[in-house]
């Protein structure tokens, strides 16, 4: 059909590509009103926080990821997934980067006086557009000062592709807001492309081994070979690695035996709203 739109359309004007296609027009407008929105979301402050717990052996929790939903008004909870790429291309990201940096942070600090919440970390993910902003450093510093959290509590979460480029320039961000006691994860690894010279200049303290290997690692033995050298190249650089997206004891045993000693995933628990995740929390505590 798109064909024949495109073929009617050079009949018409020769290299005009002014053809009309209603589907295209349909997406189009979604998306438009989509971006309109997302504006409005931004100002009207619609989006909130989940946490996922974070656990070390089977039960100890250590932290969680924070990670964004927009409350829009009339549909249900959108997910990250539907709105980053958008947020990402409209720049606005950085406006939505910069509000979950800033409730992390507040989060951090409501926790740092209740003895049950106060040592866990929270996770952070950094878009590309958020690093390479000039006042990176400055932003997260700031919003660490404006709320008083506690640094070393703070973790960014950074993925492959955000370091191919201006390398030098992350590293040194990187170092910036190490030395206040900030720490950094790389998620998503094995799925981008940083060579390995990267990776042992980069003061990364934590790799996360993308769920994408976790899925199948009990019945691919490709993934479960890429699970073990993860978990190796970490240990040989002194890092330490979490697991993502496992959802099953059977993935966990097995990431166990390799060597893996921290985990996050549905097995544990899904993302949750603040609340639930207190209770959660609590629970885990109690048994
Ligand atoms: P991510 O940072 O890799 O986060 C992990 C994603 O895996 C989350 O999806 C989480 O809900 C999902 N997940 C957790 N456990 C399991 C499991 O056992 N099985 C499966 N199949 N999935 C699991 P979510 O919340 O939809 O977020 C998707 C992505 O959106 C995130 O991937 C991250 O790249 C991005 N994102 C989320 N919040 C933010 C944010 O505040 N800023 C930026 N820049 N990106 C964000
Ligand atoms: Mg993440
Ligand atoms: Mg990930
Ligand atoms: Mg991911």
């Amino acid at each position: 059909q798109a064909d024949l739109a495109m073929y009617k359309a050079k009949e018409s004007g020769r290299n005009a590509l002014s053809f009309f296609d209603p589907e295209m027009e349909t997406v189009v407008l979604q998306r438009t009103a989509l971006e309109a929105d997302f504006r409005a979301a931004l100002e009207k402050n619609q989006f909130v926080l989940h946490y996922q717990p974070q656990i070390v052996g089977s039960t100890h929790l250590i932290g969680v990821e924070a990670l964004v939903r927009w409350a829009h008004p009339v549909r249900q909870l959108i997910a990250p997934t539907e709105f980053i790429p958008l947020a990402e291309e409209t720049g606005l990201i950085k406006t939505l980067g910069l509000w979950v940096l800033v409730s992390a942070c507040q989060q951090i600090k409501r926790w740092s006086t209740d003895p049950q919440f106060c040592k866990l970390t929270i996770a952070v993910n950094v878009s590309a557009q958020q690093l390479r902003a000039r006042n990176f450093v400055e932003q997260v510093k700031h919003a660490l000062l404006a709320t008083q959290a506690d640094p070393t509590r703070l973790k960014l979460e950074l993925t492959e592709s955000l370091l191919v480029d201006n390398v030098q320039d992350t590293i040194e961000k990187m170092h910036s807001l190490k030395a206040m006691g900030v720490s950094f994860s790389l998620d998503d690894f094995g799925t981008g492309y940083s060579s390995l010279s990267y990776l042992k200049r980069l003061p990364l303290d934590q790799l996360k081994i993308d769920k994408s290997f976790v899925c199948d690692v009990l019945s691919d033995p490709n993934d479960a070979a890429i699970a073990r050298t993860i978990i190796a190249l970490a240990d040989s650089l002194a890092l330490n690695v979490i697991a993502e997206g496992v959802e099953t004891e059977m993935q966990r045993d097995f990431l166990a035996h390799a060597g893996c000693h921290a985990y996050q995933g549905y097995y544990f628990s899904r993302p949750l709203p603040l609340a639930e995740f207190e209770e959660y929390a609590r629970l885990q505590v109690a048994r």
